[in-house]
């Protein structure tokens, strides 16, 4: 099977349907998006055979809003495929742009095939961790190995792989005085392999024949950074730098046979490195997109990593990382499950979305100064559909106070500034024109006491009292 891949199309000057549709999705120009996926500046991963089951393609880099990216998959400790599902569901819901399926345990093809078959967003892969499970030995595995399994994957529509060819031998001394050592999974796979043939990474070793595949799916490549610093003391380092170099040479080698590919990046940085890091990767790796993996600001918040993590993503996305890889809470403690995938999509949603506004990205600001209307106006519904997490604002919304009163329990009807400053710029408030700054006093009171009414229910009654006494 011989398939042109969306550069090859790019690179001939032709605008593929695909092409299309993310230059009315961005508000880009399809002529400026064709021009930029032929330069590699930007990619859609979108498997031939996925988009004959649905996907709706994407685009990453250059100029375009950043995305995300929600891990899922199940281990050995808890493999169900309709947890799976529902983790897919969640993503798709909660907006994230991909999903990648990091099975490790369980019926993986059976996994990956239905979450492909779920899915309108692409999804992604770590091939090697296939391989492993289904061979059981590091020690023993081959290249061809490696191919068979990257084959079927992308027989079955995965969109993107990541590849750990960038670990060489000569790469491994490097990490000595490291904290954590090697902590990408695929990163420690192919040290093992390596240390124990004292061979050169097989992944490097026929990297032209997976470009290949690649090529004839038009699978996008990930280059993985196996030697990503797994701690802020490891940032920077000279082993994560000699890596990031050999996948700039493997970006060039890629963007030859006419497949797209993106670049990963770590990891754990500290604040002040972030920036340093975005703009070594642009340089080495010739502008290929930047996919970062966080990173974490600091290692000493486990239960909220998503948090700290948030925080390195939307910097990183600001100084020009182009999709961000999210981090759920169970970040180093446990499998998320479909709560933590929530936490992490929004976390990263908020984080993407902070470093479009900064980066002028088209349009981006234009929701935040809806919604700051919405808030301005007390129009909480509006606010509801404006927000990230709908179902969330809601059920924080609604704990103490109905949807219908113009204040909220933070601060209540009589220092609510908003209704302050209204009433001092002489505009009339929701409160004034229905209930009344009295009642809606008493109105909070009552709900304090835990009879919960409505503000139009309220008013009413105050209206019948007030009738009868007359
Ligand atoms: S009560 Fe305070 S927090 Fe709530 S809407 Fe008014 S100003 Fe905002």
């Amino acid at each position: 099977m011989t398939m042109v891949t969306q550069m090859q199309l790019a690179a001939d000057g032709k605008v593929s349907e695909e092409m299309e549709i993310v230059a009315q999705k961005e508000n880009f120009d399809s002529k400026k998006l064709r021009r930029e996926i032929a330069a590699g500046r930007i990619i859609i991963p979108a498997n031939k055979v996925h988009l004959k089951k649905g996907l709706v393609p994407i685009g990453i880099g250059k100029g375009l809003s950043t995305k995300i990216n929600a891990n899922i998959g199940a281990s050995r400790v808890r493999a169900c495929i309709d947890e799976e599902l529902e983790k897919v569901r969640i993503c798709m819901k909660y907006g994230a742009d991909t999903a990648m399926d990091l099975s490790t345990g369980g019926n993986l093809d059976e996994i990956r095939s239905a979450i492909i078959g779920e899915a309108t967003i692409p999804i992604g892969t770590v091939p090697v961790y296939q391989v492993v499970e289904e061979k059981g030995t590091i020690d023993d595995l081959t290249a061809d190995d490696f191919l068979q399994v990257i084959e079927k994957q992308a027989r079955q529509g995965v969109d993107y792989m990541t590849i750990h060819a960038g670990i060489l031998l000569k790469h491994l001394p490097l990490t000595k005085g490291r904290i954590t050592g090697v902590v990408s999974r695929g990163g420690s796979i192919m040290q093992r392999w390596m240390s124990v043939h004292k061979t050169q990474n097989p992944l490097y070793s026929v990297y032209g024949q997976i470009l290949d595949i690649f090529a004839d799916y038009d699978v996008t490549v990930s280059l993985g950074d196996s030697l990503r610093p797994g701690c802020v003391h490891d940032a920077t380092d000279r082993a994560q730098i000699a890596e990031l170099k050999t996948l700039g040479e493997l970006t060039k080698k890629t963007w030859k046979k006419g497949v797209q590919v993106m670049v990963e990046g770590p990891g754990h940085i500290p604040m002040h490195e972030i920036r340093l890091n975005v703009d070594l990767q642009k340089k080495y790796c010739h502008g290929a997109p930047f996919y970062v993996l966080g990173p974490l600001v600091t290692d000493i918040s486990p239960g909220y990593d998503h948090i700290s993590s948030a925080i390195g993503a939307a910097m990183a996305g600001y100084y020009g990382a182009d999709y961000l890889c999210y981090v759920t809470p169970k970040e180093h403690l446990g499998l998320p499950d479909a709560d933590d995938v929530r936490e992490g999509i929004i976390a990263y949603k908020i984080a993407a979305h902070a470093a479009d506004i900064a980066k002028g990205i088209k349009g981006a600001r234009e929701r935040d100064d809806e919604l700051s209307r919405a808030r301005y106006a007390m129009d909480w519904e509006r606010q509801f559909a404006l927000s990230l997490d709908p179902e969330r604002a809601k059920e924080y919304r609604t704990k103490d106070l109905s949807a219908g009163a113009d204040f909220c329990s933070m601060c209540g009807p009589d220092f609510c500034s908003m209704r302050l400053d209204q009433k001092t710029r002489g505009l009339e408030t929701y409160n004034e024109r229905r209930v009344g700054e009295k009642r809606a006093h008493k109105y909070a009171k009552a709900e304090n006491d835990g009879s919960f009414m409505e503000v139009d229910e309220l008013f009413s009654k105050k209206s019948e009292k007030g009738n009868g006494k007359k």
